[in-house]
């Protein structure tokens, strides 16, 4: 109901500064929390900016305090900010990490990203909320609000895998990047960035996950008729380690020199396994046919058939014909 999701708002704000107070009031929250994020670069602006936070290494204090406060455990829960119920006692959902909220595009935090300080092959590398009824993770990017004006300036839209990849953007001066925060992009958030421009360039990480969800990513910005250009980074670095080791302005060179369209990156991708192969090459333009048909606009699908035809010298009239079979055979 509507008054639920204005309770869920209240108590979200109410929980994003009990943590960003907790990191910056607390002994612990300052010797672990503030000086991970300083460890890793994180400057006091970003972590403003971004209102980051940290989460206490203990059972219930965040609970306690906030049902002193007069929030109620229904609503602490439904706003995913519990975990589980032990007998009486309910959980903290967050507890020893450092916390990257995620906003609405009106700014308002909806859920947390939380990452756990040190690697730990038995706890995951990052808690998030559960789905809430103002939290949607397929419909949102993380960094939306923060992003969307330099978006709208740049007419493009850098999207990136992780929380960290986009503050270490910002903190370089590169403000038009938002993050799917490891989940496969959908349709709802490529929209959600189209009302601010029309072109995705993606930046996810330099291995084979990253790889394949930037092939994954690119028929879904296709269909939604955007424009999307990705970047490979060298394998093993993400944005963030890549920005922090060249610096912004060495960062923004490598994008600009290794943005391929769709059409070029998918053949690169595949022409060491190509070679003089006919099967694979016959296989690398099915599979570039099938991108072209989810083009809708019939201007551009043209463009990127002539496209076709002249990189891998066939004829265009086929690819024509394949990707009119294709999207008969949908219908
Ligand atoms: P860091 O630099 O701190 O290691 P990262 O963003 O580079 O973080 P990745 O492993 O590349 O981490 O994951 C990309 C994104 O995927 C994360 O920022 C997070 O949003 C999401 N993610 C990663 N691991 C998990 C997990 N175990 N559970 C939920 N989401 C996750
Ligand atoms: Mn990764
Ligand atoms: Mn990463
Ligand atoms: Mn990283």
């Amino acid at each position: 109901s509507q008054n639920e999701k204005e309770s869920l708002f209240i108590v979200l704000e109410y929980a994003q500064q009990y943590f960003a107070e907790t990191m910056a009031n607390t002994e612990e929250g300052q010797s672990v929390g503030q000086s991970y994020f300083i460890e890793r670069g994180f400057s006091k602006a970003a972590i403003e900016k971004f209102q980051l936070g940290y989460a206490l290494d203990s059972r219930n204090e965040f609970v306690k305090k906030a049902e002193k406060a007069g929030f109620s455990s229904d609503i602490l829960e439904k706003a995913g900010l519990i975990s589980v119920k032990e007998g009486d006692v309910k959980i903290d959902r967050f507890r020893g990490r450092v916390i990257f909220p995620i906003h609405n595009v009106a700014g308002k935090p909806i859920a947390f990203g939380a990452r756990i300080l040190k690697t730990d092959p038995k706890a995951p590398k990052y808690i998030n909320s559960p789905e809430t009824e103002i939290y949607h993770k397929s419909q949102i990017v993380y960094g939306i609000y923060q992003a969307k004006n330099a978006i709208r300036q740049a007419d493009n839209c850098y999207l990136v895998e992780g929380y960290t990849d986009v503050v270490s953007l910002h903190q370089a001066g590169i403000e038009n990047v938002v993050a799917s925060s490891g989940t496969s992009l959908t349709p709802e958030q490529v929209r959600l960035i189209r009302r601010f421009s029309d072109n995705i360039t993606v930046l996810y990480d330099g291995d084979a996950a990253g790889i394949k969800a930037s092939l994954r990513g690119i028929d879904i910005i296709l269909e939604e008729d955007m424009n999307v250009k990705s970047v490979v980074f060298p394998d093993g670095d993400d944005p963030d380690s890549y920005i922090r080791k060249v610096g912004g302005a060495a960062f923004s060179e490598y994008v600009k020199n290794h943005q391929k369209n769709f059409i070029n990156f998918k053949t690169e991708l595949s022409l060491a396994d190509v070679g003089d192969d006919a099967i694979k090459k016959a296989e690398l333009i099915a599979d570039l046919v099938s991108s072209i048909t989810k083009i809708p606009n019939p201007i551009k699908r043209s463009v990127f058939y002539q496209e076709v035809a002249k990189m891998l010298q066939i004829d265009e009239n086929i690819l024509i014909n394949e990707g009119n079979k294709i999207v008969k055979t949908k219908i």
